[in-house]
């Protein structure tokens, strides 16, 4: 079980944005920018590489979503999404995750 499950079970407190059947969005504990919120499923699928044709309802509502979770933060002139897969990827918790990064202009590319 990761930390991702705990917070869906309320074991550990998060600041949560949004919530419903399907997924939960909460604030990251290490903002990496004014305003960094994670979508996460409820489902504990490892990552994209763990997607199989069993979640394609989930992850499409996961994707719609993003504007909503978005439009809630007051995220108007923009954001950053990002989804970390595996070691080179950066992945560090191991429940698919979509950060949502915004609250300023972000620099690109990536390191
Ligand atoms: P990644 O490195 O893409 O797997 O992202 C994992 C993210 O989870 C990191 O940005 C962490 O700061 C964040 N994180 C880890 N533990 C918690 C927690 N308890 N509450 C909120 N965010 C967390």
């Amino acid at each position: 079980m990761t930390i991702f499950t705990k917070i869906i079970e309320r074991e550990i407190p998060a600041d949560i944005v949004h919530e419903d059947d399907l997924c939960l969005a909460f604030h990251d504990v290490s903002p990496q920018a004014p305003t960094h919120v994670l979508l996460i499923p409820k489902k504990p699928i490892v990552s994209l590489d763990a997607l199989t044709a069993d979640d394609t309802a989930v992850a499409g509502h996961l994707l719609m979503m993003v504007p909503q979770v978005a439009a809630k933060l007051g995220l108007e002139q923009g954001y950053r999404t990002v989804v970390n897969t595996g070691e080179h990827g950066g992945q560090s918790v191991f429940h698919l995750h979509i950060h949502i990064l915004g609250g300023r202009a972000l620099s690109w590319p990536p390191g």
